[in-house]
């Protein structure tokens, strides 16, 4: 609906629907007492302004108040009132409508009567007052003191505004209030009443009065505040019709006219007084109702929000209790009963691990808190962060316990990237180190690693007592070999030395290249001359060695041996040996020697 029809509405069709309701009523219930000296059980047409007062806004109630004056004007007229008489209660009728209207509390109890209980009650005493005072108007206005006229006057209002005015702001105000109305409940109930109505008011040989009370009740228990409306409604219209046609017991009973009416209204104060308590009570819970069910979804637009659902688990109360996030989490069709169909929620790998720690908690009442997968019913895996605490008694089959559980898989799934990530980084990290340390030609440690190898070594020998031994291997007159077959045959020749080097001397330590056609072997906790011993079967080995590259038939080593005197440093130990194989190239190639002291043993 947009704003010009709405404004249309407020402002025309509900005023002139309002108006019309208010002369129709008026009109019958005039001229259903013409002859019985004017005097009506109630009067609905205040009821029905005083509900457009409280359902429309400022400008729809201005034009409600015209309409209703005007309907006020020519409802009295026809029925022959005097002009005077005819302003007076037309009057009496606008003012009685504001004055309930400003009792309630004006522009802010629109649309709140039947939003609280206590606003009935508010609404009751402000048209009890009011219909008192209406009295007083249409009298002095309409020059009549006639108390019987009076009273008649404000009893026929009062009870018009408490009978009608809550129907119809039901009818326009509630949803679900119309809903029910239309309800075959609503039908079956109404029906009762109008039978107990008919029972009661169109007999007067057995005293049924009091069916219309049960009817009422019923209906009441059945429709709430609007069942117990309408039925008031029912049996005041048909009370009030069949009295008029001299039949029912209320006919019977009394004589005068005016004893008839003061009878018919007392009756129907009574039945509004007897089915209210039980009407406010059904509001009240209809109202804590839509607050729970409120509550509700906002703890469940919570949860989702949050991805936290919950789950309580209590062996009495039967199968486990999972709230809609866990539902979505764990699959809607899915149903535990156990503690063990509890685990079964989680995947395979997890299931032990859970079963467990659930079972300790029930058995020790301590807290749990844990983080498992769960298989999702489309075969997704949630990580989860599941927390919770058993709820104790002294009856062990009351124990039960409570559970939430958090999705935290974009978490998890950030903390394996991460974990991925750094793996992958140390992976790379080691392939470049592994690329900086490694000689290209021959795949062994070159220069930078083994010399750190040796720092390394002779800081871990400090104290110690163990010995560090070092062997300079240089290839005798390798030159010749690039020379003779091509700098890529002295390749291949290299790696093979390299080879055969690191296969002789790996198990005693580190091996590398530090230079050209020169290796170093660090040896630790071994002796010079075992390292020697080494250097010499290495030598007769190659003395009758096949090399890769044809028409090379001998190759020889020169080795320059060191031991590692206490105290002394690496720099020391290397200058050791290469004086040694100085010594070795000089003493005429394919020898070890082993320094020793300033003494160089060949
Ligand atoms: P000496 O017996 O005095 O050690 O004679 P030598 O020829 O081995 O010694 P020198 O130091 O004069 O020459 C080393 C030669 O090693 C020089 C170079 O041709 C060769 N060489 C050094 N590095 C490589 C390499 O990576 N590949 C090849 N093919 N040859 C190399
Ligand atoms: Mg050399
Ligand atoms: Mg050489």
């Amino acid at each position: 609906m947009n704003r010009s029809t709405t404004n249309r509405s407020e402002t025309f069709v509900w005023p002139v629907a309002y108006s019309l309701a208010w002369l129709l009523c008026a009109y019958i219930a005039l001229e259903l007492t013409q002859g019985e000296d004017g005097i009506a059980a109630v009067w609905p047409s205040s009821g029905i302004f005083v509900a457009s007062l409280l359902h429309l806004s400022g400008k729809g109630r201005m034009a409600v108040t015209a309409g209703v004056g005007i309907a006020s004007l020519v409802a009295n007229y026809i029925s022959g009132v005097s002009l005077l008489a005819c302003f007076g209660y037309t009057v009496a009728n606008l003012a009685e409508g504001w004055l309930v209207f400003y009792l309630m509390g004006g522009e802010t109890s629109r649309g709140k009567l039947l939003a609280r209980p206590l606003n009935l009650i508010r609404f009751a005493a402000s048209a009890a007052v009011v219909s008192v005072f209406s009295a007083g108007v249409a009298g002095i206005l309409s020059a009549n003191f006639d108390l019987e006229f009076l009273i008649s006057w404000a009893t026929t209002v009062g009870l018009g505004m408490m009978i009608v005015a809550p129907f119809i702001l039901f009818l326009v105000q509630s949803d679900e209030g119309r809903r029910r109305l239309t309800s075959m409940r609503t039908v079956w109930a109404l029906m009762l009443v109008a039978v107990a109505s008919l029972a009661a008011f169109g007999q007067s040989e057995v005293p049924l009065l009091f069916l219309p009370v049960l009817a009422i009740s019923i209906a009441t228990a059945a429709l709430g505040l609007s069942g117990a409306a309408l039925s008031l409604l029912v049996v005041a219209v048909i009370g009030s019709i069949l009295t008029v046609y001299d039949l029912g017991p209320v006919s019977g009973y009394f004589e005068l006219q005016g004893q008839k009416v003061l009878f018919l209204q007392v009756y129907f104060l009574g039945l509004l007084v007897s089915a209210l308590p039980v009407a406010l009570m059904l509001t009240q819970r209809q109202n804590d109702l839509v607050k729970l069910s409120r509550s509700n979804r906002f703890l469940t637009a919570a949860e989702k929000a949050a991805k936290v659902g919950h789950w309580r688990y209590a062996p009495v109360e039967g199968p486990v209790y999972l709230s809609p996030e866990a539902r979505r989490m764990v699959g809607y069709d899915t149903q535990p009963h156990t503690v063990a169909d509890i685990a079964e929620l989680f995947q395979d790998s997890d299931r032990k691990r859970v079963s467990h720690i659930l079972l300790q908690s029930l058995a020790t009442g301590v807290p749990f808190v844990f983080e498992a997968r769960i298989a999702g019913p489309y075969g997704e895996l949630f990580d989860t962060e599941c927390r919770g605490e058993v709820e104790w008694s002294d009856d062990p089959n009351k124990i039960s316990i409570f559970g939430t559980m958090m999705d935290i898989t974009d978490r998890a799934n950030t903390v394996r990237e991460l974990a991925n990530a750094r793996a992958h980084a140390e992976r790379k990290a080691d392939e470049h180190r592994a690329l900086a340390e490694t000689d290209h030609l021959t795949g062994i440690a070159n220069r930078r690693k083994i010399l750190a190898d040796l720092e390394r070594t002779v800081l871990d020998m400090r104290g110690t007592g163990e010995n560090i031994a070092l062997a300079i291997v240089d290839v005798d007159h390798f030159k010749s070999v690039n020379d003779r077959f091509g700098h890529e045959a002295g390749d291949r020749t290299l790696q093979q030395i390299a080879r055969i080097l690191f296969d002789r001397f790996d198990d005693i330590g580190h091996v590398g290249r530090i230079g050209g056609e020169e290796f170093l072997v660090v040896a630790r906790g071994t002796s010079a001359r075992e390292v020697d011993q080494r250097c010499n079967d290495l030598r007769d080995y190659l003395r009758a060695y096949a090399w890769p590259v044809e028409g090379l038939d001998e190759l020889t080593l020169s080795i320059g041996i060191a031991e590692l005197a206490e105290g002394a440093s690496e720099t020391d130990i290397l200058n050791a040996a290469d004086k040694a194989l100085y010594f070795a190239k000089r003493g005429g190639r394919n020898r070890s020697v082993v320094f020793e002291g300033n003494l160089v043993r060949v």
